[in-house]
């Protein structure tokens, strides 16, 4: 399924099987991811913007299908997660395994093309995480929306010890998840934040302690109180629109972190003293491919998923404006006809 043109609906198309490099691998697509950043991609207001016709999806899982004569640790029919943060390999931060900062931005799906797709060709083996017998559907978010989640609450573990509070504002895909790693890596009580009453009832189905709605005049009061008055040790905001960001900058406590997530186009208001001493502020970018062993280690030993909504892949249009009405409970995930069901 293509993308012709900015705004347009995604198109059936036939494109050539691709075949491996020498170094690459070809990956039958079991199981692909809708997140909301291809929907940024479609609008044309993504950081990085595609050529036409494109092919999305960097959430991908599936079988490996064939391998250059240079390939040494998959084979032909392994199960596999991709890790999508495709790099130069041999960069400053590549070579310090955080591939998916490189100044190349070949990722899947979005500097290359993606799992929307029957095949995948993915530029090298180390891109490969072994699935095993985790099941694809279940599996696929695991690639950004539990990666990039896991990073951002890994960014803020120092200060979220048992006396303190983490406000986790949007509870979509990527939110749910970082609820779920709130609980398992850190002693925080978490505040979740979310414009939809169905995904607050998510939040504190997800061990939330509190689940806020910010359209209310008194929201920021009340997460306030609810931190007793100290304001937030962390805020990782998943949607990071300017009213998202704004409204951490009013929760947030002293010495506390702003993690920027989502790609919502807003600016984090940190100055001197303001506006809490100390505050400091930092994006977070996908995730590295040492983070998405942990990611799918994790999955395997507590069973961390989301919600997934499965759609043949011909039905992507329907996933797509599913999502932008909110109307995916946790995640859409494309099937290709061939994939196993
Ligand atoms: P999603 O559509 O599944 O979830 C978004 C959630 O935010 C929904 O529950 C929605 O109700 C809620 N929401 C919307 N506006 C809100 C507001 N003003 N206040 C509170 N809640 C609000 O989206 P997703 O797939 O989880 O992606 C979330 C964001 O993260 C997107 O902007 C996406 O592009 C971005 N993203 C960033 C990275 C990264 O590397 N930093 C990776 C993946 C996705
Ligand atoms: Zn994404
Ligand atoms: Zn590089």
């Amino acid at each position: 399924m293509v993308l012709p043109a900015y705004g347009a609906p995604l198109e059936p198309m036939e494109l050539p099987d691709p075949a491996p490099s020498a170094e690459g691998v070809v990956v039958a697509v079991a199981a692909a991811g809708v997140c909301h950043s291809d929907l940024h991609l479609i609008d044309g207001v993504a950081p990085i913007l595609p050529s036409f016709p494109w092919v999305l999806g960097h959430e991908i899982v599936g079988t490996v299908a064939a391998v250059g004569p240079q390939v040494q640790s998959v084979a032909v029919g392994d199960a596999v997660a991709v890790f999508g943060g495709w790099g130069c390999g041999a960069c400053r931060l590549c070579r310090a395994g955080e591939e998916q900062l490189c100044g190349i931005e070949r990722w899947a799906g979005i500097g290359a093309f993606g799992g929307y797709a029957d095949y995948v060709s993915v530029p090298a083996e180390r891109h490969l995480v072994p699935l095993g017998d985790l099941d694809p559907v279940a599996a696929v978010p695991l690639t950004d929306a539990g990666l990039t989640s896991y990073r951002a609450v890994r960014k803020s573990v120092d200060v979220l010890g048992p006396d303190s509070f983490l406000v986790s504002v949007g509870v979509g895909g990527l939110g749910q998840f970082g609820l779920t790693y709130a609980r398992l890596l850190t002693a925080a009580a978490t505040i979740a934040v979310d414009v939809s009453a169905a995904k607050r009832d998510t939040a504190l189905a997800l061990g939330a302690i509190a689940a806020v709605d910010p359209s209310q005049p008194d929201a920021v009061e009340e997460i306030r109180a609810l931190t007793h008055g100290e304001g937030a040790a962390a805020v990782i905001d998943y949607v990071g629109s300017q009213d998202t960001l704004t409204l951490a900058g009013r929760v947030v406590g002293r010495g506390g972190h702003i993690v920027v997530v989502g790609i919502g186009g807003g600016v984090v208001p940190v100055s001197f003293g303001s506006p809490a001493s100390e505050v400091s502020a930092t994006s977070s970018h996908w995730g590295n491919r040492a983070e998405l062993n942990e990611v799918v280690a994790l999955a395997r030993r507590e069973n961390v998923s989301i919600a997934t909504q499965p759609y043949d892949l011909a039905d992507a249009n329907r996933a797509l404006s599913d999502l932008r009405d909110g109307r995916v409970a946790g995640r859409a995930v494309l099937l290709p006809a061939g994939a196993p069901s």
